[in-house]
C-alpha cells in the first residue's frame, strides 16, 4: 500500500557518547512543579494533582538552528526544565517501577508565549497556542542515565546574555520523575521515544530577539539558543 505522501521523519535528539540517536514520539509537559514558580505565577504551591500540556514532537529542536521569535505575542517567556526521555512505557505504571522507563536526561527550554496563556487562562480555554507553537522546545543532547544514574538533584539554572535569571534544584520538584512517570501513565500509553518536560524553577521571565539564552542542569547537560 502506497501513502498519498511521505511525512516527514520524527525529530532525532543526539546522544552524549554516541552515535546513535534518540527519535522523539510525544512530548509531555508537567504544568506548576516548583513552588517557587507556582507562587510567581500567582498559585498556592499546595500538592495537587500534577497537571500536563503537551508540546508536538517537531516543536522539539536542536539549539543550532537558534529560536524564532514567534509571531502573535509580545511576551515570550523562557522556562528551562529538565527534561526524561523514555526507553520503554505502558500504563498504569507504579512509581517504583518508573525508572526503568528511563532512557536518560537532558536540559530543555519551555518556551512560551505568556501572553496567549494569560488569555487562555482567563477564558477557560487550552494552552496549545501559548505552548505548542514550532521551535518551542528546544532540548540538548541526551545523556543516558546508563552513564549517570537517576536525577532526585541537582542545581537547573537559565541565564539570558549571561545574566542568571533562573536557578533551583531538582530536589525542588513538587511531583518528582517517577511520581509523574506513574501519574502521566494513568492518563496515556506512555511509549519509549516519549519526552517529559518536567516544569520550571522561579525567574521566568521575557525574551527578547539577539538574547543569548543559555541553560544547563549540573552534571547533566547545557544548552544555548540565541532568540532571531
Ligand atoms: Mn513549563
Amino acid at each position: 500500500m502506497t501513502t498519498v505522501f511521505s511525512l516527514p521523519a520524527p525529530v532525532l535528539l543526539p546522544v552524549s557518547g554516541s552515535k546513535s540517536s534518540f527519535p522523539v514520539r510525544r512530548v509531555y509537559c508537567v504544568g506548576r512543579n516548583y513552588a517557587a514558580h507556582a507562587i510567581e505565577m500567582g498559585h498556592d504551591p499546595v500538592r495537587e494533582p500534577p497537571f500536563f500540556f503537551q508540546k508536538n514532537p517537531d516543536n522539539v529542536v536542536l539549539p543550532a538552528a537558534g529560536f524564532p521569535y514567534p509571531p502573535l505575542s509580545e511576551d515570550v517567556h523562557h522556562e528551562v526544565e529538565l527534561v526524561v526521555a523514555l526507553k520503554s512505557g505502558g500504563e498504569a505504571i507504579d512509581a517504583a517501577d518508573a525508572l526503568d522507563c528511563v532512557y536518560g536526561y537532558g536540559v530543555g527550554i519551555d518556551f512560551t508565549r505568556r501572553d496567549l496563556q494569560a488569555r487562555a487562562k482567563s477564558a477557560g480555554k487550552p494552552w496549545e497556542a501559548a505552548k505548542a507553537f514550532e521551535h518551542s522546545a528546544p532540548v540538548s543532547p541526551l545523556v543516558p542515565a546508563e552513564a549517570i544514574g537517576h536525577l532526585d538533584n541537582g542545581r537547573i539554572w537559565l541565564a539570558v546574555n549571561g545574566e542568571t535569571r533562573q536557578e533551583g534544584d531538582l530536589s525542588q520538584m513538587i511531583w518528582n520523575v517517577p511520581e509523574i512517570i506513574a501519574e502521566l501513565s494513568r492518563l496515556f500509553r506512555l511509549s519509549a521515544g516519549d519526552l517529559i518536560m518536567t516544569g520550571t524553577p522561579s525567574g521566568v521571565g521575557a525574551v527578547a530577539r539577539r538574547d543569548v539564552i543559555s541553560c544547563g542542569i549540573d552534571g547533566v547537560a547545557t544548552l544555548s539558543v540565541t532568540v532571531v
